[in-house]
């Protein structure tokens, strides 16, 4: 594998990056060495930090429940009441619904964030907060205006996702996490929040990664977080639409990553782009249109013996994968 990483750009371009950071970091490194007690004050307000994850921020309660019953009106607009993720939770659905409803509680409440770095012992939790505490490099203060910053952060980190996803399904330790977003049988509005804790935490390591190379401008995250968040809704939603052009040429359908939640390999190793159709498009892994019969995973253990069976799954996959090291084909 590491020969044809060698093949491409790509990997010269994370090798460069690495250097960078490494020697960014070098000088905050030696200060440490120096003075403990910064040390010793970090690991502390990080403690201090983890409870308050769990505050219920209001502002932010009420804006997931208004984007979310947006989404869940457009999609009734567009497929009728009759094949709505509503009236499907409303009838309380089957067990793979059943999970999405479990996992969207949690997002809202904040319980989510707070479980999520509790049942990682913390690992990725202080590993986040090491990179994004002390690695800033601030470029976004060298683009001259606020919106073209929020641009540029926009795309680069569109990049990050798109790799980071595509990472997801190459190597077997990710994947074990990431299969469980997978694992739903039926798409639904709610399907988006159905992330599992190691996921989430392993993604947020990555998707620091721009924000330490731009920092970021206050407004770009508000913007950011209301585009994407109604966007991820309506793309697991029952809506089957592929967007005609904006679909092609711009913006990831529903029908698009409905074809990647398929349960047939050559679906699922395509369309990993988040939100713009570009990254696909440019790396060879866009499909527009297919006809897509059974969602989920060709062998699939998950929404069978209920929801604490499902939540245990990946970390037993990961452990496995960690210790054998074999990688995911066809990415
Ligand atoms: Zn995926
Ligand atoms: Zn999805």
């Amino acid at each position: 594998m590491i020969n044809r990483l060698k093949n491409s750009p790509l990997f010269y371009l994370v090798l460069l990056a690495l250097v960078v950071f490494v020697v960014h970091f070098w000088s905050t490194i030696l200060e440490m060495i120096d003075a403990p007690e910064k040390i010793q004050s970090f690991i502390v307000l990080r403690l201090k930090n983890v409870s308050t994850i769990l505050d219920l921020n209001w502002k932010h309660f009420f804006t997931d429940i208004s984007l979310v019953s947006v989404a869940l009106v457009i999609e009734i607009i567009f497929v009728g009441w009759e094949y709505s993720s509503l009236k499907k939770l409303l009838k309380r659905g089957n067990k793979s619904l059943q999970t999405d409803v479990f996992f969207f509680v949690l997002a809202v409440t904040n319980s989510f964030k707070f479980l999520s770095v509790v049942l990682t012992f913390g690992i990725f939790y202080f590993a986040f907060g090491i990179v994004s505490d002390f690695g800033h490099l601030n470029l976004a203060a060298l683009i001259p205006f606020p919106w073209l910053q929020i641009l540029v952060l926009s795309v680069i980190s569109e990049f990050t996702a798109y790799w980071a996803h595509r990472l997801s399904h190459k190597f077997s330790w990710w994947w074990a996490a990431h299969r469980f977003h997978h694992s739903a049988e039926e798409m639904g509005t709610l399907t988006y929040y159905r992330v599992h804790f190691l996921e989430s935490q392993i993604n947020q390591l990555f998707r620091v990664i721009p924000f330490v190379i731009f920092g970021a401008p206050l407004q770009y995250f508000v913007i950011y977080y209301i585009i994407t968040e109604l966007h991820n809704l309506l793309i697991h939603s029952e809506i089957k639409s592929d967007w005609g052009w904006v679909g092609k040429y711009l913006i990831i359908s529903p029908l698009a990553h409905r074809i990647h939640h398929s349960n047939r390999s050559e679906h699922y190793h395509s369309n990993y782009s988040n939100f713009l159709t570009v990254w696909d498009r440019l790396f060879g892994t866009f499909i527009e249109k297919a006809e897509v019969k059974e969602l989920g995973l060709s062998e699939n253990p998950y929404n069978q013996k209920g929801i604490f069976n499902d939540l245990w799954i990946p970390y037993k996959d990961f452990v496995n994968a960690i210790s054998t090291t074999k990688s995911n084909s066809g990415v």
